[in-house]
């Protein structure tokens, strides 16, 4: 099996402790080489500044960093701002997302949809940026229908992203028939699969609840059948996430990108796991 691209997500940490946490997490990864680290943004921009710290540091380890950038709720010229502060730190490369509204806020703001902050950036920036947009191998929550998903990415594209990153899912079929589908629609821009290591299964069940993401039920009785056993729900998250992983590989997957949760072990064990 060739090695894979590989790449690793974090969010902005709100803390001291968090911070640091972060550094040891980041300092074990990157003795995995990652092509990139990208950092999430919060909605409607609450972690804007966190997210343009981390980015940062991520640059000054000689890492290429991702940050995250919704348009929800933002104003043109507010995302003008960030974006020229990128520019100016030399940073070329993003995730362009349309975000969530925060429970309560009712203003959606200018842009409305990913594929509209995608034009934007493209006709501030031209080809300064490479930009990352979502993929949603089970469809999006929201959308009208699978086909109608399908064409919001093929829309996302034509706008001018470069290459996607799905969200998690623990179903490699869905993941194939998504890139199969976009294909078909004259996509072929590089989708990278979004891998979310399990560690807990609360956390996980809720997560995916809100984001879309089926649990298959064999998976989520087994998690739930181990209590508060630790040990053997990592066990066995490790077990069938590296499957995952080792099938997407070898059936074409370009890479892997880890949602972290700013822990190292799991993304580093299974990378170990796949001869990473
Ligand atoms: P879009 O591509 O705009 O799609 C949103 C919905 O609108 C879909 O249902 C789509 O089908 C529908 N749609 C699109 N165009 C139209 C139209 N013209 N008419 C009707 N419906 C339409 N969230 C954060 O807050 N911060 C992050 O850092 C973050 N990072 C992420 C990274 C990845 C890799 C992924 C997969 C998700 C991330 N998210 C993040 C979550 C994301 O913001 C949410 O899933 C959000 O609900 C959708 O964002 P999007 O960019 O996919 O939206």
């Amino acid at each position: 099996m060739s090695s894979p691209q590989i790449s690793f997500e974090f969010f902005p940490p709100k803390t001291a402790e968090g911070t640091e946490k972060l550094h040891v997490t980041r300092a074990r990864l990157s003795l995995l080489k990652p092509k990139f680290m990208s950092v999430t943004f919060g909605a409607s921009g609450s972690t804007q500044q966190g997210t343009f710290d981390t980015a940062l540091e991520i640059v000054s380890d000689g890492f290429d960093a991702v940050p995250h950038l919704s348009c929800i709720g933002a104003s043109k010229q507010s995302l003008r701002g960030i974006l020229a502060q990128y520019h100016a730190h030399g940073i070329q490369h993003i995730v362009a997302l349309r975000g969530d509204l925060p429970p309560g806020m009712k203003k959606v703001g200018e842009l409305h949809y990913a594929c509209e902050l995608v034009a934007f950036v493209r006709a501030e920036y031209g080809n300064w940026f490479h930009i990352e947009v979502a993929a949603y191998p089970e469809y999006h929550p929201q959308a009208k229908s699978p086909r109608a998903d399908l064409e919001n990415f093929v829309r996302k594209v034509k706008a001018g992203a470069n290459s996607a990153i799905t969200q998690y899912f623990y179903n490699a079929d869905a993941y194939f028939r998504f890139v199969n589908d976009v294909h078909k629609l004259g996509v072929d821009i590089p989708i990278t699969p979004g891998v979310m290591p399990i560690t807990n299964y609360t956390q996980l069940m809720r997560f995916s609840a809100m984001c879309g993401a089926e649990v298959p039920k064999w998976i989520a009785r087994r998690l739930e059948s181990f209590g508060d056993d630790r040990d053997a729900i990592q066990a066995f998250g490790l077990d069938v996430v590296t499957a995952m992983c080792e099938r997407l590989i070898m059936n074409g997957a370009p890479g892997l990108h880890f949602y972290t949760l700013n822990s190292a072990v799991e993304s580093k064990t299974i990378c170990e796991r796949l001869n990473i």
